[in-house]
């Protein structure tokens, strides 16, 4: 190995310590370096697919996330009214998954799991107060720059370090697309939607031209999605009467529920020009970002994680000419654009679906997707991101 410098990982979120463990169970040493004073510990993404399960089942994640999280097999569509538009089970998946269900559970408990289980790993190392400035390739090494100017040696550099990725702006790679003019606001309480919504499934997508919202539960809280105007100001959502104006909106004559956490974001569609400059790669956030229906960010970035190992491996190891790392950045960002981004775009746009004849055509796609289960399956081989994977594995 080159000198047995480490792979640099800028950022500890869940794609960065996905990346370590998988380079330390090929014996690759790791320095993490996280610009925070500890573990992450963001809410934000919430749910994982089959693939995501059975990637981090082989990094020894998988069963304490199940522990820690909830099983949820049902996905349902439906109307303002409530009336159901379609109904699937992922169960229907388990000819392809060990893990046929999607998965709810907060992403820092991904993060504190794979925290605690690569403390007794050799090859390990992570430096928290860490801020990355800047990012050289110098060749045949490269250096990461922190903010008080100490400089790190390591043999690559991947850049987990979030949408606003220091690594990629060092890099001068651009971060195309575009940010969508309203934001979302995540409203979550204790109180159980399922109590007084008969068959509510924990993951349940509601289409209105006015107002769709996503009703998601998790451990402990249930978490409402509502789209927010841009003309609406930032500080007029931080209101209890917005809160309540919004959660009016699930059920007729109910605002009442107590609010645990409120969290406005800002929701953007944007994939990095390239995945690879040289010795400097990029995963996760930092590659793309994409708007939250479908649950396919974090996720995406798992997916870019063990596959960019599985090659930056090979590569250290003096297995595979570097080139293969090229086709790290043609498979995972190819499936970013034709699938995740398309994808993401496509259910914003039937939830929000502003025509008689554009509802009308969701509700009969979800129809029909839904009438037989070998339409359900198909259906289902992209929601839970199977198809975006087996098409990465077919780009050269
Ligand atoms: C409301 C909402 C819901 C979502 N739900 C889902 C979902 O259900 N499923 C899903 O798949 N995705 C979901 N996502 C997307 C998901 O949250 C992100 O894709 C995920 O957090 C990306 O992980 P990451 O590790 O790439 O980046 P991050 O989670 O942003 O982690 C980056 C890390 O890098 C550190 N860092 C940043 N800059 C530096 C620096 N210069 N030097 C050192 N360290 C640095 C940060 O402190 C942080 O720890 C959702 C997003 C939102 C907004």
């Amino acid at each position: 190995m080159p000198g047995n410098k480490p792979v640099l990982i800028i950022g500890a979120g869940p794609v960065g310590l996905v990346a370590a463990a998988a380079l330390v169970r090929e014996g690759i040493p790791v320095l993490v370096l996280e610009a925070g004073p500890t573990i992450s510990t963001e809410m934000r993404a919430s749910t994982f697919h089959a693939p995501t399960l059975d990637m981090l089942d082989d990094l020894g994640a998988a069963p304490e996330m199940i522990r820690q999280g909830l099983k949820g097999p049902i996905l349902q569509y439906r109307q303002r009214d409530h009336s159901l538009i379609a109904e699937f089970d992922f169960g229907i998946l388990a000819d392809v998954t060990r893990h046929p269900f999607r998965l709810q559970c907060e992403q820092f408990k991904l993060t504190r799991i794979l925290h605690d289980l690569l403390q007794t790993r050799p090859g390990y190392a992570i430096r928290f107060n860490a801020q990355v400035t800047d990012a050289i390739d110098h060749g045949d090494h490269v250096e990461a720059v922190l903010e008080d100017g100490t400089r790190i040696q390591g043999s690559y550099i991947i850049g987990a370090d979030g949408a606003r990725s220091a690594v990629r702006k060092s890099a001068g790679i651009e971060f195309e697309g575009f940010t969508w003019p309203e934001r979302f606001l995540v409203l979550s309480t204790e109180f159980d939607f399922a109590s007084i919504i008969p068959g509510l499934a924990d993951v349940s997508y509601y289409a209105d031209p006015e107002e769709w919202f996503f009703l998601l539960r998790v451990p402990g809280v249930w978490r409402a999605m509502f789209p927010v105007a841009a003309e609406v100001p930032d500080e007029e959502t931080e209101t209890d009467e917005f809160a309540r104006a919004r959660f009016a909106r699930i059920l007729a004559g109910r605002d009442d529920y107590p609010l645990k956490h409120r969290t406005l974001y800002r929701v953007h569609q944007r994939v990095a020009s390239t995945f690879r400059k040289g010795r400097l790669l990029l995963a996760g956030d930092a590659a793309h970002i994409n708007n939250p229906l479908g649950g396919m960010g974090l996720n995406g970035g798992v997916h870019d994680a063990v596959n960019l190992v599985e090659k930056l491996a090979r590569v250290i190891r003096g297995e595979a000419d570097e080139a293969v790392l090229d086709r790290y950045d043609r498979q995972r960002r190819g499936v970013t654009v034709e699938h995740v981004q398309r994808q993401t775009i496509q259910n914003k746009k039937n939830l929000e679906a502003k025509t008689p004849e554009e509802q009308a055509d969701f509700r009969n796609r979800m129809a029909e997707a839904a009438s037989d289960p070998a339409k359900a399956h198909a259906y289902l081989m992209g929601m839970s991101m199977m198809n975006s994977l087996k098409r990465a594995a077919e780009i050269e």
